[in-house]
């Protein structure tokens, strides 16, 4: 049985992936010349890679490390210390941690907040705690009800000031979703301090050993075409071709360079696109179900990459640090934290710039530049007195759309993988699984699709069809 899938990020590699293992034979269609969508990165003429985003892993990615361990490379995953590091605005160059104790959860988690004395006062600590209860005790239930409030919204509901939404709370809002708290649907921080809460590794961050296109998606790459499968970069999904009851005839590929279109034909359909490609491509038969209308209600959120090479140290810290500026989101000194970008002498920061709206048009000078004036807050000594540290060269990485907008109210809009059009499916980060816009949602994604392929009964399926050129 053939599945033809549109786009080669995490969910339609890991849709792929699950497909081959299953008995099917994938055919992964990539738009672009490099694999992994948002995790995709590149090599610069000096050999130095910079990546569409900063990427870090959560011991509460349950199947992302179910396949690193399928593939054999969970060894890639550079484990830091049990412990969440942020920078203090008002009193620069400092930084404030919350070291996480080697004991059961949610006590862990407990202990390292009651221990803390920077961010939080005992009163807003306890008032947060008692807040946290309902999600603790009904769980994901309560978790999707608060989603038509945000973030800052239900802080103001649990008596905790709006000055903890912006001061504390800013650092994890853009973390996980590129937005600030007043904007962020509440379901995003809870389902995440749930997981936390409930995992005793839940919160340990890891980072890949190199760059998320070799180290992660090649491996994916290979088994899947070991097992028969194929993966075609330079392969951009033109049209959804429909036959007359509504069901998918064959993908129409762009032909590139003056080749002719094809049509590749299969026994099921899925798109792995983001959401905002697919709403472009609907056929308009389509257009008019409840259904993918729904898909309207979703929208990529834009955000910016930086990597910024210096000529000396910045710090030696090996972790994720959580910038809490207003420009700024989580940074990380890619010379300690990842094998392949090591170098102990200088500093390689890669940054997230968000919330981006504001930024996505700018010049990649502009960018820099603002950028720059942050470290220097975040790096007083460094960039003050006689010998600053000096910016050797620069590489910005727009994404106009990148993982849905999660404001408040996107839950009911989010479709599952399996649609009303019996050969057509869906994968992505976007769609319903209950790890949001992540890398793991996307992985949890592709294997649900993979799932509800290969559920459906034998009797059911249309005949297989050999490709044909159009
Ligand atoms: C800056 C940044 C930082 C991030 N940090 C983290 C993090 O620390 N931890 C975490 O877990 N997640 C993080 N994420 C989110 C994570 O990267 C995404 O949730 C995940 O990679 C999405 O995968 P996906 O397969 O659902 O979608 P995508 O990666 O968007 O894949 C869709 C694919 O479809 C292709 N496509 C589109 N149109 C067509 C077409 N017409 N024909 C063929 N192919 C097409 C695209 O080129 C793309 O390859 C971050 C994202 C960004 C941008």
């Amino acid at each position: 049985m053939r599945v033809v899938i549109a786009g080669a990020g995490l969910a339609g590699l890991s849709c792929a992936k699950y497909l081959v293992d299953a008995g099917y034979t994938p055919i992964v269609l990539e738009r672009r010349d490099v694999l992994g969508g948002l995790v995709a990165a590149w090599k610069d003429s000096d050999g130095d890679w910079y990546e569409t985003g900063l990427h870090a892993f959560f011991g509460a990615y349950p199947n992302m490390l179910q396949l690193l361990k399928e593939l054999g490379i969970e060894d890639r995953l550079q484990w830091k210390q049990h412990t969440l590091i942020f920078n203090q605005p008002d009193k620069p160059g400092t930084l404030s941690r919350f070291d996480v104790p080697d004991i059961p959860s949610p006590f862990n988690i407990i202990v390292s907040i009651l221990r803390n004395n920077d961010m939080l006062t005992w009163e807003q600590k306890l008032r947060f705690a008692v807040g946290l209860l309902p999600a603790i005790v009904r769980g994901q239930e309560y978790v999707e009800e608060m989603d038509k409030y945000s973030f800052a919204e239900w802080l103001k509901g649990q008596g905790i000031g709006e000055r903890v939404a912006s001061d504390v709370f800013i650092a994890a809002s853009k973390a996980l979703t590129f937005i600030n708290p007043d904007q962020v649907s509440s379901t995003i921080l809870l389902t995440a301090l749930n997981r936390f809460l409930q995992e005793r590794y839940g919160s340990k961050i890891a980072f890949l050993d190199g760059s998320p296109t070799e180290r992660l998606c090649q491996p994916i790459v290979d088994y899947i075409t070991q097992k028969g499968g194929e993966v075609r970069l330079n392969a951009p999904l033109k049209e959804i071709m429909l036959n007359p009851d509504g069901t998918v005839r064959g993908f129409l590929l762009r032909g590139l360079d003056g080749k002719p279109d094809e049509v590749i034909t299969a026994d099921f359909y899925v798109s792995a696109m983001s959401v905002d490609p697919l709403k472009v491509m609907l056929p308009e038969p389509w257009r008019q179900m409840e259904f993918f209308q729904k898909l309207e209600g979703l929208e990529g959120v834009p955000v910016i990459n930086l990597h910024l090479w210096f000529d000396q140290k910045l710090t030696d810290i090996d972790h994720l640090l959580f910038s809490r500026s207003p420009l700024l989101s989580v940074y990380a000194d890619m010379s300690n934290t990842c094998r392949e970008y090591s170098n102990p002498d200088r500093s390689m920061l890669e940054l997230v710039l968000a919330p981006a709206q504001d930024w996505i048009d700018k010049s990649d000078e502009e960018i820099v530049s603002a950028t720059m004036t942050e470290l220097q807050k975040l790096f007083p000594h460094h960039f003050g007195g006689e010998e600053p540290a000096k910016l050797l060269k620069s590489h910005v990485v727009k994404t106009p759309r990148s993982v849905y907008k999660a404001t408040p109210g996107r839950q009911k809009y989010r479709p599952p993988q399996k649609t009303p059009i019996a050969n057509f499916f869906l994968s992505g980060s976007y769609t319903m699984q209950r790890y949001l816009g992540s890398m793991e949602g996307a992985v949890l994604s592709g294997k649900l699709t993979a799932q509800a392929i290969s559920h459906i009964p034998t009797l059911n399926r249309p005949p297989a069809k050999n490709a044909a050129t159009a």
